[in-house]
């Protein structure tokens, strides 16, 4: 089959390899439709690595996927052959003390698609995996909505774990494509105002079609002066979605006593510094979020009631073979790029 190879730093060759096998009675072979690149992706790209996840060159990346199921193992009675489905990219391991209690997001075996040293990715023809991360779709739903209920999931699951009352104000800082869907998932909630913050310009534009009371570019001007003269007793939740340490801290300022402080983004430094009086004198409360557990379903389900509209996340198509341009675009944030979308 065909496949991305990511063979070293800014390097991709479209090659054959061997295609994947069933090999357990609840794998699901799985013809690839489309796959969604992923700021994940795009470090592995331009680093080899994330953290203490090192690419051993040539590695296939990529995890937002959908597709169309070939062929199932003998226990299989999630999906059948021929059937549309949305993809999970995390594989539990279903019986352990995390997996019991609905925390399939810190399983102790995860594997990931994509991740170095645990699963191949899905930039490939064919992936396998196992039946509980393959998830039906319908037929008027498309591959493109069916990959962005990944990033989706992680929005569902943020807003979920962040303690949002009816009314409540609210920033999310950073609107790349994870800010952007927490946003999304806002919007079916009953809140008040929504500021949004990000350093690119045009993704504060962007922003605009989902109506916040206030946008800010922090490296112009400063976020926390200017929402705080429109909401002066302060947000009651921040998504911090950059993964920007600076963000972490203008999060915590923004914050008002009782607060909470929701982080996201994935910061690519190893350790961040927290005002620890002002968190304290604030008694606000701090949620880590770890992709997302048990919110795919209810991702696809917004996607295909209509409630959240992204179509027009996925802002560029290329081709297996344009790879390299696709991840050089998302890489340099060119030309608006929110998602970019390889379609097979
Ligand atoms: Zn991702
Ligand atoms: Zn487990």
């Amino acid at each position: 089959m065909k496949a991305a190879l990511l063979t070293g730093i800014r390097e991709f060759e479209v090659g054959d390899v061997p295609a994947p096998e069933i090999v357990k009675a609840t794998d699901v072979l799985v013809r690839i439709k489309t796959v969604g690149v992923c700021g994940s992706d795009v470090h592995y790209y331009t680093t080899g690595r994330i953290g203490a996840q090192v690419v051993e060159f040539p590695f296939v990346i990529g995890h937002e996927a959908s597709g169309i199921v070939e062929a199932v193992g003998e226990k299989v009675t999630n999906v059948r052959v021929g059937q549309r489905i949305a993809i999970d990219p995390a594989v539990a391991c279903g019986h352990c003390d995390q997996c019991r209690s609905e925390r399939e997001n810190t399983c102790r075996e995860l594997l990931f698609l994509g991740c170095p040293k645990q699963l191949d990715g899905s930039l490939a023809e064919f992936v396998v995996t196992d039946e509980r991360s393959c998830f039906p779709i319908d037929d008027a739903m498309t591959f493109d909505q069916a990959t962005l209920s990944e990033p989706l999931a992680i929005g569902v699951y943020a807003v979920e774990k962040s303690n949002l009352r009816d009314g409540a104000n609210v920033a999310v800082l950073g609107v790349g494509p994870v800010g952007m869907c927490v946003f999304h998932v806002l919007r079916t909630r009953d809140v008040g105002s929504v500021y949004v913050t990000d350093k690119i310009d045009r993704r504060l534009e962007f922003s605009k079609e989902l109506n916040p009371k206030g946008t800010a570019n922090p490296d112009n001007e400063d976020v926390v002066a200017k929402f705080a003269a429109l909401e002066p007793l302060l947000m009651d939740v921040v998504y911090e979605c950059s993964g920007d340490p600076e963000a972490i801290r203008q999060g915590i300022h923004l914050l008002k006593p009782g607060g909470t402080l929701a982080i996201v983004g994935i910061p690519e430094v190893d350790d961040v510094a927290f005002p620890i009086h002002e968190l304290r004198r604030k008694d606000l409360t701090i949620v880590n979020i770890r992709r997302q557990a048990n919110c795919t379903r209810k991702a696809i389900d917004l996607l295909a009631s209509g409630e959240v509209k992204m179509d027009s996340m996925a802002t560029h198509h290329f081709a297996l073979g344009e790879i390299g341009d696709a991840f050089e675009l998302v890489a340099n944030y060119r030309d608006g790029v929110m998602k970019a979308m390889i379609t097979l």
